[in-house]
């Protein structure tokens, strides 16, 4: 039991990656809230987490690009458990799109959801855990935290973004005990995946097939996704890792697409 009884955030939980997350750290005795837009999925998770591992989790309504709503999350979590120990800002979405065509609103958007929720989430949870004397804070970061691809100028830009957002919380909390890290998967087969694979096919001009098979899965070692089970178990090493010796680090997970 690696998290037993701590308070666990966990951003766009009732999807993909979040919600292996939250059930892995569940499964290791963690109290997990599900913060997400989509409230009915997100209750869903919770109520299937209680189902299958006895803990308490909870779903919480949460736009992460939304202050007020970020703040009445936590404090609903901080209300209901009195304190957070692992926050995973892991919300996210994908618009693909050649420069020249990208709409600055959907510039915006995805800056706002990957990079002003992140900020959002750690500004709201850093006050408790700074009184507490520890924490953890991770960041969903990417592949495209360190490489780059056509067609996703916004994404790759909000990845990167993350690796200097995490070093910062890294040196402002040390001295009090909270370390932060992203976490940098290749491509994981979930609905943020799925829906870009016809996108990308009409944008490059070639079969979807092809998309996976090329453009996706091409610089890997074996042409094999990345899981969600891989990467909660990354979750799992850095939000139980105790001491300051692992902070304002990436750890890349891509079936070694990208290797540092
Ligand atoms: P997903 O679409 O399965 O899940 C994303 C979740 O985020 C959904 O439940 C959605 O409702 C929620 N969400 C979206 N906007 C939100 C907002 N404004 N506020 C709160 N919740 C919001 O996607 P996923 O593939 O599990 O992606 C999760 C994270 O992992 C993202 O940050 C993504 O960029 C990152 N990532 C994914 C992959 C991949 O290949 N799937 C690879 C690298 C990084």
């Amino acid at each position: 039991m690696k998290l037993k009884d701590k308070v666990c955030i966990v951003t766009g939980a009732a999807s993909g990656i979040g919600n292996a997350i939250a059930h892995r750290y569940a499964s290791e005795g963690a109290k997990v809230a599900i913060a997400d837009l989509n409230i009915d999925a997100a209750q869903k998770a919770a109520d299937d987490i209680t189902a299958r591992f006895g803990t308490a989790a909870l779903a919480i309504a949460m736009d992460v690009t939304s202050e007020e709503q970020v703040n009445a999350g936590v404090q609903h979590v901080i209300d209901a458990w009195g304190g957070v120990d692992v926050l995973v800002s892991n919300a996210g979405i994908q618009i693909v799109n050649p420069l020249e065509n990208f709409a600055f609103a959907d510039w915006k958007k995805m800056l706002a959801i990957h990079l002003d929720g992140a900020f959002l989430t750690s500004k709201a949870v850093l006050p408790h855990m700074y009184a507490k004397g520890s924490g953890s804070i991770i960041f969903m970061g990417s592949v495209h935290s360190k490489e780059a691809s056509p067609l996703k100028s916004a994404y790759v830009t909000a990845k990167h973004g993350l690796l200097g957002l995490a070093r910062v919380i890294a040196k402002e909390g040390g001295a009090r005990g909270v370390r932060s890290n992203v976490i940098c998967p290749g491509f994981v087969r979930t609905p943020l995946v799925d829906k870009q694979i016809p996108e990308q096919a009409r944008e490059l001009g070639i079969s979807e097939e092809e998309v996976v098979r090329k453009v996706m899965l091409g610089q890997t070692v074996d042409g094999e996704f990345t899981t969600v089970d891989d990467i909660a178990e990354v979750a799992l090493f850095f939000a139980a890792f105790e001491t300051n010796a692992l902070t304002g680090q990436s750890l890349v997970a891509s079936h070694g697409w990208f290797m540092e």
